[in-house]
């Protein structure tokens, strides 16, 4: 029988939650026994070659390219898991969701201290900057969420064990964390 597939990616994030996944350490190797890698940047794989049981998404939606990324993991994925603060709230991100845009990219690309002839990018190539920056569940359906920043490797193994088995979750106290 075929492996279930697991993909990642991350959005508006710092990868320290990819780092939170490695942190499982030699259960790597166990992961590797119950799932298949599909697309992630975990191994460079940058298309879907197929159906996946479980999408972990780092970060939430900042730019228009994010927003494309997490719908097609909502396509291609049977169970989307926010993974960490930024794909749950926004985290740091988020902090400019207080601030008009037209003020923070005339701060970072205009009057910023080191800035010298500034210009705001508008290259038809690049994403569009959304108003804010959007948790991953405003934008589409997600099954779970895995908090912390990162959440911790126990939590993340524990639930995808969980999940790749059908047994229940084992998360006590000690492993999860709020901040
Ligand atoms: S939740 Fe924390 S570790 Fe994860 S992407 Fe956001 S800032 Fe990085």
């Amino acid at each position: 029988m075929p492996k279930p597939k697991i993909a990642t990616c991350s959005l508006a994030g710092c990868f320290g939650c990819h780092m939170s996944v490695l942190d499982i350490d030699e259960r790597i190797l166990k992961l590797a026994e119950l799932v298949e890698f599909d697309k992630s940047p975990i191994n460079d794989i940058k298309n879907f070659t197929g159906e996946c049981l479980v999408g972990l998404i780092e970060g939430g939606c900042c730019n228009s390219e994010n927003v494309e990324v997490l719908r097609s993991f909502r396509k291609n994925c049977k169970i989307l898991i926010s993974v960490g603060e930024c794909a749950i709230m926004g985290g740091l991100p988020s902090m400019r969701n207080g601030i008009p845009l037209k003020e923070c990219l005339d701060e970072a690309y205009l009057n910023g201290p080191s800035v010298v002839d500034g210009q705001i990018p508008n290259d038809p190539e690049l994403p569009l900057i959304l108003d804010r920056v959007y948790p991953c569940h405003e934008v589409v359906k997600i099954d779970y969420f895995l908090p912390g920043c990162p959440p911790r490797a126990d939590l993340i193994w524990n639930a995808l064990v969980a999940l790749l088995t059908g047994q229940p979750a084992d998360l006590p106290y000690e492993v999860i964390k709020y901040d």
